[in-house]
C-alpha cells in the first residue's frame, strides 16, 4: 500500500475530469458527483496503477478483486438515495472506494469483506483520509444481524440470487441496490422494503461485477 496521503492538483485536476466525464453518462445527483470529487480515488488503488486511477475504468485490487468503475459507483450511489446519518451496510469493502463516497455523503457505514487482507489494507487506509466506516471481516451474505436493520443495503459484488437475510436486516421503508444475476452480466436492481413481506422491484442497465461468493478466505 501506498504510504503517502498526497492529493496534488494534478490528481484535483484528473479527478474534476473525471466528474464531468460520468456527468455526461448521466449521473445528475450533484452530492454524489461531490462525493467522487473529494474522494482521491488514486490512493486505492496500487501504485502501479495510480496512473490509471482517474480513468473511468475498473481496476484490479489485492486478492483477484476489482475496484469498480467510477461511473458503476456513482449509479449504485445515486440509486441509493443516501441521506445523512443513514446506517448503511455494504456487502464487498474490496479497496474502501465506495465506502469513503458513502462517509462523504454523510451516511455511518458498516462495510463488510471476506477477504481479510482487503479489510486490513482498508482499515488502514480510510482512518487516516478521515473516513471511519466500521469494518467488519465476514460473510456478507448473512449481513450483520446484531447491528440492523439498516436504512440502506449495499451489495457491490454480483448476487445470483437476493440474500434473504440482507431483505430481513433492511428497515421497513429501506432499499437495497444490488447487481442481480450470473458470472457474465448482471442486472442493476433496487428492492425498496414496503412492508414486512412486501416488496417493489425495480430494474436498470446492465453491469458487470466481480461475483459474491459464500464465507470467508
Ligand atoms: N466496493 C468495492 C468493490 C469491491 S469488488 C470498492 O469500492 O473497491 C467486490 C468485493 O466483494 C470483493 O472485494 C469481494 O471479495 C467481496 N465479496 C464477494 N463476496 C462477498 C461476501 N459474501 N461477503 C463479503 N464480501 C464479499
Amino acid at each position: 500500500m501506498k504510504e503517502t496521503t498526497e492529493d496534488t492538483y494534478l490528481h484535483k485536476g484528473l479527478r474534476r475530469k473525471l466528474v464531468e466525464e460520468i456527468k455526461h453518462k448521466g449521473i445528475k445527483d450533484q452530492a454524489v458527483l461531490d462525493a467522487i470529487n473529494n474522494v482521491p480515488r488514486h490512493l486505492f488503488m496500487d501504485s502501479g496503477f495510480v496512473n490509471f486511477a482517474y480513468k473511468d475504468q475498473a481496476f484490479p485490487i489485492s486478492a483477484g478483486q476489482t475496484i469498480s468503475q467510477p461511473y458503476t459507483v456513482a449509479f449504485q450511489t445515486e440509486l441509493l438515495q443516501v441521506k445523512k446519518h443513514e446506517k448503511i451496510l455494504e456487502v464487498g469493502t474490496g479497496s474502501g472506494y465506495q465506502a469513503a463516497v458513502l462517509v462523504e455523503l454523510g451516511a455511518v457505514v458498516y462495510t463488510i469483506e471476506r477477504h481479510k487482507v482487503l479489510t486490513l489494507k482498508a482499515q488502514t487506509l480510510l482512518p487516516r483520509l478521515g473516513y471511519n466506516p466500521r469494518f467488519f471481516y465476514g460473510d456478507g451474505y448473512k449481513g450483520l444481524e446484531t447491528y440492523g436493520p439498516f436504512d440502506k443495503v449495499l451489495i457491490t459484488a454480483a448476487a445470483p440470487e437476493i440474500p434473504q437475510e440482507l431483505l430481513k436486516q433492511l428497515r421497513i421503508g429501506g432499499r437495497m441496490v444490488l447487481p442481480l444475476g450470473g458470472r457474465h452480466s448482471q442486472v442493476m436492481t433496487t428492492i425498496e422494503k414496503l412492508g414486512e413481506s412486501e416488496f417493489k422491484r425495480t430494474e436498470y442497465g446492465n453491469f458487470v461485477f466481480v461475483p459474491l461468493l459464500k464465507g470467508k478466505t
